[in-house]
């Protein structure tokens, strides 16, 4: 049971995506889970549709109902890898709630740090496959083939509507207030490891496995 905290475009997606494959946990990602609502235009979809176009944070009871809803789908998960969530001190709270009442509980939050200047840039420049949802970027990390997906073949691709540098700034903001505070709740847990967010994408996942193979052997 981990969380990856870090503010947008620190590579908690990317992460987590390595993780589910290398470990097969289960991510949980409630940006995605909110995009998927708006696709659909379900209530929930609705609500947040301009919330999130605002870069500002979806009400509480929101996500946490859907985090909720999940943990109840992937019972049999042999764990999970919280992306995006929480994002506040009382989403901190609610998951410690939802984790107790499932007999869970957090192993490790992992904090990816970074340089906020360069988050722009990166933010701005990635998009995904349509189809597989493969994440590349215009600078960093292109697609092999030029317009076709290295993984399955596809020549679609999407950006998502708040990566914009303007409401990039804006979800800065509302980290460095709501979320970013967070961090010394779960520091007197004992749970905080850093790991150095701006480093290369193999770089950082190498760092991230040498925590959880630390904490596996430490019992
Ligand atoms: P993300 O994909 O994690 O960057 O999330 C995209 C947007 O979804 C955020 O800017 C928020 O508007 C909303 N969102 C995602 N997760 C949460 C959360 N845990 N609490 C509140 N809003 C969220």
């Amino acid at each position: 049971m981990l969380i990856l905290l870090g503010p947008p475009g620190a590579g908690k997606g990317t992460q987590a995506q390595r993780l589910m494959a290398q470990h097969g946990l289960i991510q949980l990602s409630t940006g995605d889970m909110l995009r998927a609502a708006v696709k659909d235009g379900s209530d929930v979809g609705r609500r947040a549709k301009a919330i999130m176009e605002a870069g500002q944070l979806v009400p509480d009871e929101i996500v946490t109902s859907l985090i909720a809803d999940r943990l109840d789908k992937e019972a049999h998960a042999p764990g999970f890898i919280f992306d995006g969530y929480p994002r506040t001190q009382a989403q901190a709270e609610s998951l410690d709630e939802l984790l107790a009442e499932r007999g869970l509980a957090l192993d490790q939050v992992i904090e990816l740090t970074v340089d906020e200047q360069a988050l722009v840039e990166r933010i701005s420049g990635r998009f995904t496959c349509a189809r597989c949802n493969e994440g590349y970027h215009d600078r960093f990390k292109l697609p092999k083939a030029a317009g076709v997906c290295d993984i399955c073949g596809s020549t679609e691709f999407k950006r998502r509507p708040d990566d914009n540098a303007e409401t990039v700034r804006a979800r800065l903001a509302e980290y460095r207030a709501k979320t970013a505070p967070i961090l010394p709740y779960y520091e007197a847990k004992g749970l905080v490891a850093r790991v150095d967010g701006m480093a290369e994408i193999a770089a950082v996942s190498q760092a991230i496995e040498a925590i959880l193979a630390r904490d596996a052997v430490a019992g």
